[in-house]
Parts: structure tokens; sequence; C-alpha cells
């Protein structure tokens, strides 16, 4: 029999499941903080439990399932990881370290259905969705196995966070819980392509994590080219979803930018992309676009990037330019792509 992996259960599953066992829900909460607050990986190392109850708990579930298979590490600090999951699926996470900040970039799923036509994640496809177990696990093992005190987490690794709505859901709960991660929902964004339902859910949850818009393009007919997930969530109907969740969450939206040269780099673009942030009185966050292999895609020149962030600038709308880490060992936004054995 397969043994139920715990750390897919938010504390009160947990309470509940353990519930089955006589186990009363002040040992749940003790479990919960041994996981995250202390990082044990093994029952038998719970040691304000009982050692009937330690052998109960082994005997019927497991402690997370990912495995480090491989860490590199760039010359600017930015450290990859690749875990193989339990069906031997691959997915990287990546630790970017600035003065002031660690931040972790967290995958959601295995591959990508979404095909953003510049993005290495949905090269080979769509494979699944992570279990939370699975999410959770890459931040306990960069926390706890590496020690590393992180202090933002960004859902812009592998997939579409809200394609994995309820996993990634979990996930927050537990981070956010105080006896769970205890991480704070400002230090928190999750990275959407525009999965408008999804978006309006997340709205409803009372974790307000910050939210980040995958916009790359400002006309319709661009971003049906550049991002075919336009064509199911349209611009118009995202910049509504957007215009509401404001209205219910008071919470800034940061619209992020991937600057491609002769793609989306022109005055005319620059131009809508102004038009939408000042209606969504959103924060954009420019980023060079990283060369992905295979692709013919190029980052404009220094000078160009400076013209267009320039001309936002100059029209008064906030703007933040993302720094490229990690290129070097191909960590860099949009260029995780492992999904398979290797
Ligand atoms: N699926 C989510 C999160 C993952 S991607 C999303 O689309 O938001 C995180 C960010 O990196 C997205 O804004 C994505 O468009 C961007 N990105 C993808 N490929 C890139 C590349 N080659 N260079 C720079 N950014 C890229």
């Amino acid at each position: 029999m397969d043994k139920r992996d715990i750390e897919n259960l938010t504390l009160g599953e947990l309470k509940k499941e353990l519930k089955k066992h006589a186990i009363p829900s002040y040992r749940a909460e003790q479990v919960f903080s041994w996981i995250y607050k202390k990082g044990v990986t093994e029952f038998s190392k719970m040691l304000n439990l009982p050692k009937d109850l330690r052998e109960t708990l082994s005997k019927h579930y497991s402690l997370g399932t990912i495995k480090l298979k491989k860490k590199l590490e760039s010359a600017d600090g930015t450290e990859k990881f690749l875990f193989e999951l339990s069906d031997g699926s691959l997915i990287e996470s990546v630790l970017i370290i600035s003065r002031k900040r660690k931040t972790i970039c967290l995958s959601t799923q295995v591959g990508c259905k979404f095909r953003c036509l510049f993005c290495a994640s949905g090269l080979k496809g769509f494979v699944r969705n992570l279990t939370s177990s699975e999410i959770i696990g890459q931040i306990l093992f960069v926390k706890h196995n590496l020690g590393h005190s992180i202090t933002n987490f960004v859902f812009m690794g592998m997939g579409e966070p809200l394609d994995n709505y309820d996993n990634v859901r979990k996930a927050l709960f537990i981070m956010n819980h105080a006896k769970g991660l205890g991480v704070g929902a400002r230090r928190i964004t999750i990275s959407t392509s525009g999965i408008t339902p999804a978006i309006r859910k997340l709205k409803s949850l009372n974790i307000q994590v910050n939210l980040a818009i995958s916009l790359h393009a400002s006309d319709g007919a661009k971003r049906d080219r550049l991002m075919p997930v336009n064509k199911v969530y349209p611009l118009r109907k995202l910049i509504s979803a957007c215009e509401e969740d404001i209205k219910t969450t008071h919470r800034k939206i940061t619209l992020e930018y991937v600057l491609i040269k002769d793609e989306n780099d022109s005055l005319k673009d620059a131009n809508g992309l102004l038009a939408i942030a000042k209606r969504l009185k959103a924060t954009v966050n420019l980023i060079p676009y990283s060369p992905v292999q295979g692709m013919h895609f190029q980052a404009p020149s220094n000078k160009e990037m400076s013209l267009f962030k320039n001309h936002l600038i100059k029209n008064r709308v906030n703007v933040t330019m993302r720094e490229s880490k990690g290129k070097d060992i191909q960590a860099a936004c949009g260029q995780l792509g492992k999904s398979k054995r290797t």
C-alpha cells in the first residue's frame, strides 16, 4: 500500500486525517511544526511525540518525495536545483541571491501547456501538475537542507501556477500558516500568463499574495501570436479580471513584460503597454529576453531597452527592470525546461 504523503495536507486536513487513528489535534500541530519549522524528514526524529505514535505515523504516512539530483552555481551567486520526483520527472528551482534578498523561484508543473512562443518551459509539452508536497518540497530543501533564509517566494519557475490552482492554493496555505512556514503573503508572488477564471478564484483566497501578469504584448493580435493563451483568455477579459481584482483586494498588480527585439519593443508597443499600466495603476516589470537554445529571439540592445523604459517613466508609469541572473547555468527567466529523465 502506498503511504500517504503528509506534505500534501494543510493543517486542517492533517488534523482530520490523524483523527482516523485517534490522534488528538495538538499532536497534528506538533507534526506540522516538525516538518515545516524544524525541517525534520523522518517521523522517528519528532522527539516530543511518544514512540508508538511515531511508529503509527511511519507505518501509514510518508514525508515529501523530491530528491536533489544536481545543483549548479552561477558566477553571479544564483543557484539552480534539479529535483527528481517520485515518477522520475525532473523539475528545476532557482535561488536568486542579491544583497538584501534571497528569492526562490518555484516550479508548479512538469512542463507547461501554454507554449508561449519565446519560453523554454513549454518546449517539451506538459507532463503533469506538481502536488503541493512537491511545490513545498522545493522550499523545504533550500531552507532546511541548505540552510538558506529565503526572503521572497516567486511562482515563476516551470509551469503555470494558476493552471494547477488547487495544489498551489494548498501550498500557499502551508507556506502562510503561522504553524507552517509562516511566510507573509506580501513576500509571495504568483505569476500568471493570464488564466482569468483562476485570477477571480485567487481573489477570494484570504491570503493576499502579490499578483504578476505576464503581459508581453499590449495588442490582441500580437499577444495571440506570442502567447497562444490569449486566444482562450483574451486581453480585454484579462484586463477586466485585473480591474475586479484591484477593486476587491486593493493589491497592486505587476505587469511583466519581456522585451524581445523587433517583436514587442517599438514605441507603439510602449504606448500600448503604458495605457494598460495606467488603467490598472500597475507597476511594469521589464525583463530583458533571456536566450533559449533553438529559439531565434533576442533581447533588444541596452540602448533600445533604456529608450523603452524611459518612455514609460516619462509618462509616469512605475517601472522596474529585472536583472537577469544565472544565465550561465540556464537559470534565467524562461530558461527552465527539464521535464524528463535525461
Ligand atoms: N507561467 C507563468 C510563470 C512562469 S514564467 C507565467 O507565464 O507568468 C515566469 C516569467 O518568465 C513569465 O513572465 C514568462 O513570460 C517569462 N519568460 C518566459 N520565457 C522567457 C525568456 N526567454 N526570457 C525572459 N523571460 C521569459
